[in-house]
């Protein structure tokens, strides 16, 4: 009998490949032969390439291939975009789609050279491959690398996005099904303040649907009501709802090199007593916020381990590089000094599911990326929510209201999060009793997603159940 073989495409970003990468594993666990697809990114965005790097280097058992270029004629505007073709004025948002809609021929030639593919599973913001399968005949899943409560919104959103003109809503409230209700100033910045980004998104978000079933990279239990309003179709009005795989959660594995300095730093650590700071593969701060957690931080008189990126000249821009960040300058003078012994900070990267899984590390202030959600949740480790780009403001309203895994960091939507705050959260969640129920909570749903990724729990039943769905291997 021949193997199976799928391809999956996860198009651009950290936090998209590393869930991507971590599904290939779980194919490879089952016996499907599987091929990463990935693609180079148009500029120079060096932590994409050290992502890759790195990720590549520690899962040896996937094969990546990585396409080629595409051709150099000027890429078309992104269908139904709308957007101009010379891509200076469009956000990177809508560089980005454009660009991955530039990559269907060598995608599609890739396919082509395949002795045979059963199936394709293309990222949220991979479309556009769509079109490139249906011209091959190939079955197309979705994967979704956020929470399902956000696929509850996002679908939702494509089916309005003709009736509402999202940039006026201010703080009202929008009542989507599935999610508790909430402003939608917390909707992603690219909706709300650029016409052509929120057409690009949506309509990329809006075509999910066409494929044959969704991956998404949860759990049944961790978003039940959501789920039951994907299910039950309430949230694409007017057409049929794929089915929905929550297959997660997958998390990379950790288990990265023991002599890295954030670990050899926490093995000297007390247990449970170091706050984590991390923001993402994206996250940065501007110098002045960076002071004003440097500062909240020493107040605190708690240990703490922070990754510290260098500030963005354009703050908007995720596209720009990141220059390493010049510490000595970025702090207050006196800062590490003063924090000696119990601080460690850490420029531009660390290995974040280890030190998550560290017994030193007791809580995690993060920006709410889902790969970092879903990290801290099954290492047992309460959430600090400070959302900063895309969904993340979502998905703090989500994670605190919905999952009750983490409390918000007040200030996030101002223009700065005050020195009081980080100090009063991090003592909070530290060293006060108050914080003992979150910390149950937090554990009851770490022992859930345990469950549901063991023999007969929900996750891996969903995968086994999508494998059957799978066009069968031919004889
Ligand atoms: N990450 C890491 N070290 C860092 C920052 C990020 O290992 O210093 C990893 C993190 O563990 C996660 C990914 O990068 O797997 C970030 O994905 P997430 O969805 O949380 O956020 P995004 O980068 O997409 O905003």
């Amino acid at each position: 009998m021949m193997e199976r073989n799928v391809v999956l495409y996860p198009g651009l970003g950290v936090g998209h490949l590393v869930p991507m990468v971590e599904l290939a594993k779980v194919f490879l666990q089952h016996g499907v032969a599987v091929t990463v697809a990935l693609v180079e990114p148009p500029s120079e965005t060096l932590e994409f390439y050290a992502a890759v790097a790195r990720i590549a280097a520690s899962n040896p058992a996937v094969t990546f291939h990585e396409l080629p270029p595409p051709p150099p004629a000027p890429a078309p505007a992104h269908a139904g975009s709308g957007s101009g073709s010379d891509g200076k004025s469009a956000k990177p948002i809508v560089q980005m789609l454009e660009f991955l809609n530039s990559m269907k021929a060598p995608l599609r030639d890739f396919l082509l050279s395949l002795p045979s593919v059963d199936a394709l599973i293309i990222d949220m913001f991979c479309g556009d491959a769509l079109d490139v399968a249906a011209g091959l005949r190939l079955p197309v899943y979705s994967s979704f690398t956020s929470a399902a409560s956000d696929l509850a919104v996002f679908l939702n959103l494509a089916s309005m996005q003709d009736s509402i003109s999202f940039g006026e809503l201010g703080d009202s409230i929008i009542p989507f099904p599935g999610v508790p209700p909430f402003k939608a100033s917390e909707l992603p910045s690219n909706i709300l303040s650029d016409e052509e980004a929120c057409r690009c998104v949506l309509h990329m978000l809006g075509r999910i649907p066409e494929s044959k079933g969704i991956l998404v990279n949860t759990f049944d239990s961790l978003e039940a009501r959501a789920l039951s309003a994907l299910r039950d179709g309430l949230c694409v009005p007017g057409r049929a709802t794929p089915p929905i795989y929550c297959i997660g959660p997958l998390v990379s594995g950790g288990g990265g090199d023991k002599d890295d300095e954030c670990l050899r730093w926490l093995d000297a650590q007390p247990d449970n007593s170091v706050v984590f700071l991390s923001f993402g593969s994206m996250g940065t701060f501007g110098k002045k916020q960076l002071e004003e957690i440097a500062i909240g931080l020493q107040k605190s008189e708690q240990r703490f381990l922070w990754v510290v990126r260098s500030p963005r000249v354009d703050e908007n821009n995720l596209a720009e590089p990141l220059q390493m960040a010049d510490l000595d300058a970025l702090l207050p003078a006196g800062f590490t000094e003063a924090t000696n012994g119990r601080g460690l900070v850490v420029k531009s990267w660390a290995p974040q599911v280890d030190v998550l899984r560290h017994r030193a590390t007791g809580a995690f202030v993060t920006h709410c990326g889902w790969n970092s959600t879903l990290e801290a949740i099954t290492a047992g480790q309460p959430l600090l929510c400070w959302p900063l780009y895309a969904e993340q403001r979502m998905n703090k309203v989500f994670i605190v209201e919905e999952m009750k895994v983490g409390v918000a960091i007040d200030g996030y939507d101002e223009e700065m999060v005050k020195a009081e705050e980080v100090e009063a959260k991090v003592r909070w969640v530290m060293e006060c009793e108050c914080s003992e129920a979150l910390r149950q909570r937090v554990a009851e749903v770490k022992d859930a997603a345990t469950k549901a990724l063991d023999e007969g729990g929900s996750s891996r039943s969903a995968f086994v159940k999508f494998l059957q769905d799978l066009r069968p291997p031919m004889a």
